[in-house]
């Protein structure tokens, strides 16, 4: 079986001395596996750029009968995005968001909220590389936007006890995706600490994150915005911005529950 597809090469790693696997993330098939015979060596990695990591291009594959794996037979490069490879903290944020998005999309499906999530991490990475927005920002569009459209997205309409639409200072509820306004966070300190008998330090270790009413404003902005205009906002200071992308990473490695390399990786060159 022959296919043509545009995709995003998301992964990359060697299989055998001479071989490499990439995984594609497309528009209508979800992520492919897809070998590269000859991708490992030296000599074919000048001419095949169309396989390089983080390039969004056009693939012909072929599976045969019965196969798991399908093999490139030919490709060209629709956008390179050649910039992110010149700045090794960009690059490890892309590495991140790609890493996030081949976990989030399943193989070879036709699901829409897949192609969705696949020009959202394009649009993230076109972003990336022109640099006109902070790092911590496109970190934390990319996670909410993305754990949102694969079905975890945070109710934050309002306090889920007291119904407050605006509080001053409030917290989201990591593993229920809710928000708690502080008077109402309180209250529950306080009952969970008398029924743990006055054991207060347990009632701190529930994973909530505090939210401000200016982070609060642009969590609510990034769930609702039209998917063109995710970035269009704006954090004070990149103290703001910091306390966004916590929210955001904690509320998404807790809904996919599990982590990854490449996160602390991008930590690591970021700090
Ligand atoms: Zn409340």
């Amino acid at each position: 079986m022959l296919i043509t597809v545009n995709g995003l090469v998301a992964r990359s790693y060697p299989s055998g001395d001479h071989d490499r696997i990439i995984h594609l993330l497309t528009e209508d098939h979800g992520r492919l596996s897809v070998m590269v015979k000859g991708g490992g060596s030296s000599r074919a990695a000048g001419s095949a750029s169309c396989t390089q990591l983080f390039t969004y291009g056009n693939y012909e594959l072929y599976r045969g009968k019965g196969g798991d794996l399908y093999w490139l037979r030919g490709g060209s490069v629709l956008t390179p995005f050649y910039q992110l490879s010149s700045d090794i903290t960009r690059m490890a944020l892309a590495t991140y968001l790609c890493d996030v998005a081949s976990d989030l999309i399943p193989e070879e499906t036709n699901e829409e909220e897949c192609g969705v999530l696949l020009r959202t991490l394009l649009n993230s990475l076109y972003v990336l590389s022109k640099g006109d927005k902070s790092l911590a920002t496109v970190k934390a569009v990319f996670e909410l936007r993305s754990a949102s459209l694969m079905g975890y997205r945070p109710d934050l309409t309002g306090c889920d006890l007291c119904s407050e639409v605006y509080p001053e200072n409030a917290y989201l509820d990591i593993l229920n995706g809710r928000l708690i306004c502080a008077d109402c966070q309180s209250k529950l300190n306080r009952r969970f600490a008398r029924e743990s008998h006055g054991d207060e330090s347990s009632a701190g270790r529930r994973p909530v994150c505090p939210v401000s009413a200016s982070v609060l404003a642009a969590l609510r902005y990034v769930v609702s915005a039209p998917d063109k205009k995710i970035f269009s906002f704006a954090m004070k200071d990149a103290e703001e911005e910091r306390a966004l992308e916590r929210v955001t990473e904690t509320f998404l490695l807790n809904q996919v529950e599990r982590d990854f390399d490449t996160l602390h990786f991008y930590r690591s060159v970021a700090d």
